[in-house]
């Protein structure tokens, strides 16, 4: 009897999981090589020839186009990695991997895939009471979250700039957005514009939009503005020259124009005379309203987005009108500082010192398209990771510090669990080895004798990284060396990786529609 169509294709028992397992396997593999300060960089091309350049593990993941079901799920444990803290998405990838190999590794020994799956969480618990023994004791200053920056940022392709002048920008913006109510990440913009050397990168005290005045003459920078934002169309209302009413005369003609000129007119007035300085409008205006409103010396910014609109009015707190009869100063908003700068083919607005707002914009330069928008990424990241220290307040050690500390504990809990489960909680333990064993990899060590010096440098002296320091590549405390990670980071790593691994695991029935 066929209960399913003859198209759909089904794989059972033992090969769907190792074919799952494999999928995912490969996945992992394919970011290992970008992991830490010394990881390589991916060239992504994809079918329209559009490149991207990155070292981000959840970037390339995405870019992949990745279609087998198993492989999907530890793209999406980058994705969440991305979502929940904004960083260690490599480090997922790749634990979330050699837990699958270890698994399969169980598999032929004939250990059940439910016993893995019981040992894995179990494992998973124990690296959590880990990461809470490794969290540094010292407050999370200003000092530690520019570490938390930096480590983070090490490795990507920070320009010409290094990562400590980021760092500094980095921590400022995100102190700009810090209140009791916690970290307002989203009040911080990135905007990139190609152009000048990475090191013109600064921190913008407002927002920043793409939009150029409506008229050369008008002002380029007024100083305590008052704005006023419009859905208001200054243009002549359609229909009054057209051929709709016959003109069978000069003086019919006339008669129409003037009119037109009047109506113009009466729009640029009313907007001179309702006091405000500064005014975005999402409709269209009359070049002669431009020019009128350029030598009330006003500054006009027309066919705004409708996003930037409503920028605009949460950084100064305008409401928007949408008749010109119903313009009030009640309605106008207040910035400090509005700038026009152009910027050869582009031309960007800055809101500085909005009334409303907290809202800053790290205003990201750099020489070529691939520069910026890595720089991006990376700039992205570090605010994530000082955000997320800022909120927990927690640090551990970075550099496979962390990894070392939880493999060695849970392999110390391991002994005292029975059974079959005890091998996948070692397992467990021996996943985690691929942290420590790719940084040294990735920095031309021998990954083998690394983890051996980690291990003993870990007993005897406690926290014990692979820091990479310029040329040199040392093994001491992450911590005199400020390399740092959140231990939120670690934490949503193990969790997500774990998740992903064992819902793999317990697959052995795959079937597909065609
Ligand atoms: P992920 O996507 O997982 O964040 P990264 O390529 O950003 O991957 O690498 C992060 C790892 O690099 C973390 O384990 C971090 O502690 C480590 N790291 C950062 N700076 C250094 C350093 N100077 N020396 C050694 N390891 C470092
Ligand atoms: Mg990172």
């Amino acid at each position: 009897m066929f209960i399913m169509s003859e198209d759909s294709q089904r794989t059972q028992g033992r090969d769907a999981q190792s074919s799952n397992i494999m999928a995912g396997k490969a996945v992992a593999e394919s970011v290992r090589t970008t992991l830490g300060p010394r990881g390589m960089d991916k060239m992504l091309v994809d079918s329209g020839g559009e490149v991207v350049i990155t070292n981000d593990g959840a970037t390339i993941l995405n870019e992949m186009d990745i279609e087998h079901p198993a492989a999907q799920m530890i793209v999406e444990v980058a994705e969440s990695q991305e979502e929940e803290v904004g960083d260690g998405t490599t480090t997922a990838g790749v634990v979330a991997g050699n837990l699958l190999g270890e698994a399969e590794d169980l598999i032929e020994q004939d250990v059940h895939a439910t016993t893995i799956v019981e040992g894995y969480h179990e494992a998973a618990q124990i690296a959590l009471e880990a990461i809470d023994e490794q969290v540094q004791e010292a407050e999370v200053d200003d000092e530690i979250l520019k570490q938390v920056a930096e480590s983070s940022m090490t490795g990507k392709g920070t320009g010409g700039l290094t990562a400590e002048s980021l760092a500094e920008t980095v921590v400022e913006a995100v102190r700009h957005v810090d209140s009791e109510d916690g970290v307002a990440r989203d009040n911080v913009a990135v905007h990139t514009q190609i152009g000048a050397s990475s090191n013109a990168t600064e921190l913008v005290p407002g927002i920043v939009l793409d939009e150029e005045p409506a008229h050369d003459e008008m002002p380029s920078e007024v100083e305590n503005a008052s704005i006023a934002v419009l859905d208001v169309e200054l243009e002549v209302q359609t229909g009054e020259i057209d051929a709709e009413y016959a003109i069978d005369s000069i003086d019919q003609l006339n008669a129409a124009i003037d009119a037109e000129e009047g109506e113009l007119q009466g729009y640029a007035e009313t907007i001179a005379e309702s006091g405000a300085d500064v005014v975005f409008t999402t409709d269209g205006v009359d070049d002669r309203v431009s020019s009128a409103l350029a030598s009330e010396g006003v500054l006009l910014f027309d066919d705004l987005t409708s996003s930037d609109a409503k920028d605009v009015v949460s950084a100064t707190g305008a409401r928007r009108v949408g008749a010109l009869d119903d313009l009030e100063e009640s309605d106008f908003g207040e910035a400090d500082l509005i700038r026009t700068e152009n910027f050869g083919d582009d031309d960007l607005a800055f809101i500085e010192g909005g009334a409303a707002a907290e809202a800053v914009t790290v205003f990201v330069r750099g020489g070529t398209e691939h520069v910026v928008d890595e720089l991006e990424r990376a700039i992205g990241d570090a605010l994530d990771v000082v955000a997320t220290a800022l909120e927990s307040g927690e640090v551990v050690p970075g550099a496979g510090a962390t990894e070392i500390a939880i493999a060695d504990k849970v392999r110390q809990e391991a002994a005292g669990i029975e059974g079959r489960k005890q091998l996948a909680v070692t397992a467990f333990a021996d996943a985690l080895d691929i942290v420590p064993r790719t940084l040294a990899a990735n920095t031309g060590q021998d990954p083998i004798d690394a983890l051996v010096d980690l291990r003993a440098a870990h007993e005897s002296e406690g926290r014990a990284g692979l820091i990479t320091d310029g040329e040199d590549v040392t093994i001491d405390d992450p911590f005199e060396y400020g390399v740092v990670d959140p231990a939120d980071v670690k934490r949503e790593a193990v969790e997500s990786a774990t998740e992903a691994a064992t819902m793999i695991v317990r697959i052995d029935d795959v079937i597909a529609a065609e």
